[in-house]
């Protein structure tokens, strides 16, 4: 190993939407700060890659919508392009319904959505529950409790046995959007965004940077990786608390914190942009939305950017994933076209392109759009998480106050982390 020995102020874990987010705060307030990121990319969760026609895709985090401030500003502040995505006409549900059924159906897991999170978190009656036992519980007919079941997997990506009723709830309450989050993408990809933020760090920046391991003591930080040592006043820990879960500290973290970090799990995805030489969906006037009621986990939508490039994108989460992880290539696809086949006939089977990226057992982001807390009796773990061990401090995505799980609650909870990190290193530059 080499002994190169770095010095800066702070040194931040991670260069997906939470670490680069900080990371531009420091730059602004003059803090010098470096991203050590494990990858040769920035991103994290949010990436870009060529289909086999050669078109860049966002093969993780793509979109945003008008109720979500922090990436809209962003988005629009770098000049970007937003495509409207494309929802008019029929919502199709597979084995079909009428479009009225379809819709009843829809209206009624949404209904149990909102039972759900009209509970309060800390009602003694629910602790204990997960999301499974209380449905199993509600007087809903089957097929209501089918589709809520799906939406529920297809949005978190874990079995519903696994989540605490009390995690999402809370979880879902601070996901406040009033606009679907569908409603745009970016035209030059959402990970282009996050280049753009790495091209202003500059040499703030470093990839092909797996840190190991965290010494940390009142006088600082050592981040250690295999090319040397950051040495810094304080560190920030950008990642997935599963992820984050991983690394090694020196002294070893304190038992609570620990063990905060470790009640996450990831859950499992697989995104998979299906690109057709024309939306014969749309000459149907159907939305290309369809959701499979066999299938929870499973749905498509029409991420075609204009007339040219028609295109849906299936997601597969949560236990579904995890089974279809285990199919071959040639499998999956057949299994995938056979599905849209039967959901919106033959022309389906005319497929032009076919891009996977299967995010399942992930190693640097964990499985899916986020972690989830899967123990019960978890509930202090996000405050724990949040208190850190300073001069070691925590965020992610997962434990931003608004729209955990989505870019925006990256960048939210980059930016709380970064002043919450600013003030310490000012207290203790005042008081020494
Ligand atoms: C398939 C998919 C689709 C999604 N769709 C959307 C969407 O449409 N809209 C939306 O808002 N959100 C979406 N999300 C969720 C969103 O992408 C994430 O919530 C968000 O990007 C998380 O950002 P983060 O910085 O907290 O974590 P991450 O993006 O996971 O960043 C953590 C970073 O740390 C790095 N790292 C890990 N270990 C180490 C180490 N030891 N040393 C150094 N670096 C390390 C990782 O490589 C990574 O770059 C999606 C996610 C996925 C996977």
């Amino acid at each position: 190993m080499s002994n190169i020995i770095e010095r800066t102020d702070v040194v931040i874990v991670g260069a997906g939407f939470t670490g680069l987010s900080a990371a531009l705060d420091f730059q602004r307030a003059g803090i010098d700060c470096l991203v050590l990121e494990a990858r040769a990319r920035v991103g994290g969760r949010v990436e870009a890659k060529p289909n086999g026609l050669g078109e860049l895709i966002d093969s993780g985090g793509q979109f945003l919508c008008q109720d979500m401030p922090e990436l809209m500003a962003l988005a629009k502040a770098r000049g970007k392009t937003f495509v409207a995505t494309h929802v008019e006409g029929d919502f199709i549900t597979h084995p079909p319904m009428s479009v009225e059924q379809a819709e009843r159906t829809y209206v009624t897991a949404m209904a149990i959505r909102e039972r759900m999170n009209a509970i309060e978190p800390d009602d003694p009656s629910i602790a204990g529950l997960t999301v499974a036992t209380w449905l199993e519980h509600q007087k809903d007919t089957p097929d209501a409790k089918a589709a809520f079941r799906s939406m529920i997997e297809g949005l978190w990506c874990l079995a519903l046995d696994k989540v605490p009723l009390w995690y999402l709830i809370d979880n879902d309450r601070r996901i406040t959007n009033e606009v679907p989050e569908l409603q745009y993408s970016l035209r030059e990809t959402m990970q282009s965004l996050a280049e753009d933020i790495a091209g202003d760090l500059g040499q703030g920046l470093r990839l092909n940077a797996p840190v190991t391991r965290i010494e940390h003591g009142p006088q600082g930080v050592r981040a250690v990786t295999a090319g040397g040592v950051v040495e810094a006043r304080a560190a920030l820990v950008a990642l997935p608390p599963a992820t984050a879960a991983k690394l090694e500290f020196t002294p070893a973290l304190p038992e609570n914190v620990a063990k905060a970090l470790g009640v996450w799990e990831s859950g499992a995805v697989l995104k998979i942009l299906v690109r057709y030489a024309r939306p014969f969906w749309r000459e149907r006037d159907w939305s290309g939305m369809v959701m499979w009621r066999d299938l929870p986990g499973l749905f498509a939508c029409d991420t075609g950017k204009d007339a040219e490039h028609a295109a849906l994108t299936v997601f597969v989460g949560g236990p579904l994933a995890l089974r279809w992880h285990e199919l071959g290539a040639a499998q999956l696809r057949a299994q995938v076209a056979a599905r849209l086949v039967d959901a919106l006939g033959p022309d389906a089977a005319g497929i032009v392109d076919f891009s996977v990226r299967d995010w399942t057992h992930d190693r640097w982001s964990g499985g899916a759009y986020s972690d989830l807390i899967v123990d019960v009796t978890a509930r202090d773990a996000e405050r724990t998480i949040l208190a850190g061990v300073p001069p070691v401090y925590f965020a992610a995505s997962e434990v931003s106050p608004s729209f955990p799980g989505y870019v925006e609650g990256a960048i939210v909870a980059g930016r709380i982390a970064a002043g919450k990190v600013q003030s310490a290193i000012a207290t203790s530059a005042s008081g020494s």
